[in-house]
């Protein structure tokens, strides 16, 4: 059995003062499934000593797809590995519209990444648009075939792809069990498609608007290998419930301090 992924996308959001406190209720609390905390790069390095003696990583939440060299104000993936990152979100839907990042240049970000041993949460999901003109499938395969292309099925088999639909991202709209089942499945059977043993492994998480109170019928899903979560990130307190419904839909019983 897969276990749960639960990352925190904190956007860009936070200060040394609040996240100390974040970070302390996180670090108090019992976990069992896997956590990551994506931070604003220049918080990278407190949240991964506050998470030192956790389960739990940091994570960022970009990065370029070039080595290090002439290109102002990025961030290459030796950098995130300096500052103890294990996973980086790549494709969100942020970026994809308000950067104009392509398809191309996502898959490219993700190669990168997994080439020096990160590992993407590669973000994928339609918009209401193309939704409603049954389009959401067909948008995913472009999005994911460069990505497909692009890494080895060993490398695949490590990523995690977040089934992000944009009209749910931070509008309280949030899929339905049946709706996000759906499309995480299409997405395992798109990769099985290239690689089986890669598709086995493979977490595909969902996000969009997920919160304490929805949580436990989405990770109930047998698709659905935990989350993605932007707005109720920034709350300790509603981030582990939302863990604590991951722990309870893999049967983890939460032991995220290492002895
Ligand atoms: C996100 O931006 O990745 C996200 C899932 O946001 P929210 O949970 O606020 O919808």
């Amino acid at each position: 059995m897969r276990a749960k992924l639960v990352a925190a996308n904190w956007k860009m959001n936070g200060s040394f003062a609040s996240n100390r406190e974040w970070l302390r209720q996180f670090a108090s609390a019992r976990v069992g499934s896997e956590v990551t905390v994506c931070a604003p790069y220049v918080y990278l390095t407190q949240v991964a000593e506050a998470l030192r003696a956790t389960r739990a990583s940091a994570g960022a939440q970009n990065l370029s797809a070039e080595a290090p060299g002439a290109f102002t104000g990025e961030i290459a993936a030796e950098m995130l590995l300096e500052c103890q990152v294990q996973w980086v979100i790549v494709g969100h839907s942020e970026r994809r519209s308000g950067y104009g990042e392509s398809n191309g240049m996502v898959a490219a970000k993700a190669a990168r990444a997994v080439a020096h041993g990160l590992k993407p949460i590669i973000c994928v999901g339609e918009t209401l648009h193309e939704r409603d003109q049954g389009r959401t499938l067909n948008v995913i395969a472009a999005q994911l075939a460069p990505v497909f292309d692009a890494c080895a099925a060993d490398e695949l088999a490590a990523c995690a792809i977040a089934y992000e639909p944009v009209w749910a991202i931070g509008t309280g709209q949030t899929a339905t069990p049946g709706q996000a089942q759906e499309v995480h499945a299409a997405i395992r059977s798109l990769l099985s498609r290239h690689d089986p043993g890669a598709a086995a492994q493979a977490r595909i998480i969902y996000g969009g608007s997920l919160k304490p109170s929805n949580a436990a019928e989405l990770f109930a899903q047998p698709d659905v290998d935990g989350g993605l979560v932007g707005g109720a990130s920034l709350s300790a307190a509603d981030f582990l419930s939302i863990c604590q419904s991951a722990d309870r839909a893999a049967g983890t019983s939460g032991h995220q301090r290492l002895e």
